[in-house]
């Protein structure tokens, strides 16, 4: 069934700010620590005081190099930055600072996982740019405050082209970005702490148009939830305006999570409205070829690298996308590697049982799991056939809630497997002594009963003697 929604394509461009991971701000020295009492971190720069003059931090050029390589960027050997005026009780100086026509980093692209069926998605960046962020507005019953720790905070904006076609696509597109700037140590990503939030465009147009429609800007978006949600909410919207035969106004609105609706927040500003001119206090950035270079040379293993290495090194995309898809259980995965041989073994025990408990789990995820290392000790244990697969995994559940060590855990819960060979063997003559007709049926050539012994034998030994030793043992004997 074709519905009206079918007749309609959505168009999304999306603009992500978030905080780069420095320990002082864009042009003072002032710390970027999240969670400090408010103004603590603040001085006459990020104050906007008359007469003080910024500095460039080179970190933050050095961190917005590394995301532009990582996205294939090209780098701007050029750049100046602009001021961008407007009125806000959090904008101390009536001004932030910004890029405007030279941004850092032009172009790019990133790629999204394919979808079910195979298709590979590209989505490019028009643009990266460097920014300052601005304090907060904290409104009380009787008045509101201002609180400064966040003006000044080192911010990038990263600009999409209109590529995404549905609130799924953002999503993805969201979580790729954030995967990517993870990995580079450019940014922690944290929405819950504002440190990664997007402003998404949004129109919609008859399928087959090649025309876009107006578009609506929606405002500050700190969760995957909310964008998929308000982008939605925004497509239906405005499907019915285009229906009714009304026009899309361009806009600018906030999204509202208890009511789940987009609000008008103000008719859209244009650029003409910021008066954008360069910025007097600052010199223009030069970024050296020679810097360029190094930044590169110090790039870490991108996801999709990874992944490639993953796969030849034996596991399967799936697999290798599993643990990539969060950097932090892909460093986790890679930390229980040393000693082992059985990569697969360690891949899948990351990916049942140690993301299961990371799931159940409110803790942040190098939390809420033992620590890797001592994964890798149990899964030692089982390749050098210490312990069974099933002792581990009760080890293993032991462990989450001790928080006590591999070795400790099987020790105490007496879970070490038995390969002594006398004291199987002497479960062995016990069980064929018992079982005299089957010993007989056996020898008369029903093979099935082996299994029947190699059961019997181990409930001998309170299932905790190597199965490997058993079936040797007993195969010799029954041979003999
Ligand atoms: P502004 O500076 O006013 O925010 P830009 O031209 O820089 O506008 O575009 C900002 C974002 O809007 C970009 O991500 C771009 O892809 C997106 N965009 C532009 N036109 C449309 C459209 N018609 N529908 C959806 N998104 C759009
Ligand atoms: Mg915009
Ligand atoms: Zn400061």
């Amino acid at each position: 069934m074709t519905t009206t929604r079918d007749a309609y394509e959505a168009v999304i461009g999306l603009e992500v700010h978030t905080h780069l991971l420095t320990r002082s701000k864009l042009f003072c020295g002032c710390s970027t620590t999240f969670g400090a009492g408010p103004n603590e971190n603040v001085c006459p720069v990020c104050m906007g005081m008359p007469g003080v003059l910024p500095v460039l931090n080179r970190r933050v050029v050095e961190l917005a190099i590394r995301t532009g390589l990582a996205a294939h960027c090209t780098i701007a050997p050029y750049s100046i930055f602009d001021r961008k005026s407007y009125f806000y009780p959090d904008l101390p100086k009536g001004y932030q600072i910004s890029q405007y026509e030279t941004p850092i980093c032009k172009g790019g692209y990133i790629d999204l996982p394919p979808t079910e069926n195979g298709e590979s998605r590209r989505v490019r960046l028009t643009r990266i740019h460097i920014e300052e962020d601005a304090g907060k507005n904290i409104h009380g019953e009787s008045a509101s405050l201002v609180d400064f720790n966040r003006s000044g905070v080192p911010l990038i904006e990263i600009v999409s082209e209109p590529d995404l076609r549905s609130a799924e696509d953002a999503g993805a597109y969201l979580r790729q970005l954030r995967a990517i700037l993870r990995y580079v140590d450019a940014s922690d990503g944290k929405m819950e702490e504002g440190s990664f939030r997007c402003d998404c465009n949004v129109s919609v147009r008859k399928r087959g148009a090649t025309e876009y429609g107006v578009r609506t800007e929606i405002k500050n978006l700190n969760s995957f939830r909310f964008v998929e949600d308000a982008i939605e909410y925004e497509v239906d919207r405005q499907i019915a305006i285009v229906e009714s035969g009304g026009k899309v106004a361009q806009e600018t609105h906030l999204w509202d999570p208890a009511r789940k609706e987009t609000r008008p927040m103000r008719s859209k500003e244009y650029a003409n409205d910021y008066r954008y001119f360069p910025e007097p206090d600052l010199p223009p950035l030069i970024v050296p070829a020679e810097l360029i270079e190094n930044v590169r040379a110090s790039m870490p293993e991108l996801p999709a690298d990874r992944k490639a290495r993953y796969v030849r090194e034996g596991l399967t995309e799936y697999e290798a996308a599993v643990l990539l898809a969060d950097r932090d259980v892909a460093d986790y995965f890679e930390a229980t590697l040393p000693g082992l041989k059985n990569r697969k073994a360690a891949a899948n025990w990351v990916m049942t049982e140690v993301l299961r408990v990371a799931r159940d789990s409110d803790k942040p995820f190098a939390e809420a799991v033992p620590p890797a290392a001592e994964v890798g000790a149990l899964l030692r244990m089982v390749e050098a056939q210490k312990i069974s697969l099933n002792a581990a995994k009760t080890a293993f559940a032991a462990m989450v809630k001790s928080g006590k060590g591999a070795e400790a855990t099987i020790a105490e819960l007496g879970l070490a497997q038995v390969s002594d060979e006398s004291a199987i063997a002497a479960a062995i003559d016990k069980v064929l002594a018992a079982e005299p007709d089957k010993l007989a049926e056996y020898r008369a050539g029903r093979d099935k009963l082996f299994g029947f012994f190699v059961g019997a034998v181990m409930k001998a030994m309170g299932g905790k003697a190597n199965p490997k030793v058993i079936n040797d043992l007993l195969r010799a004997k029954l041979a003999g």
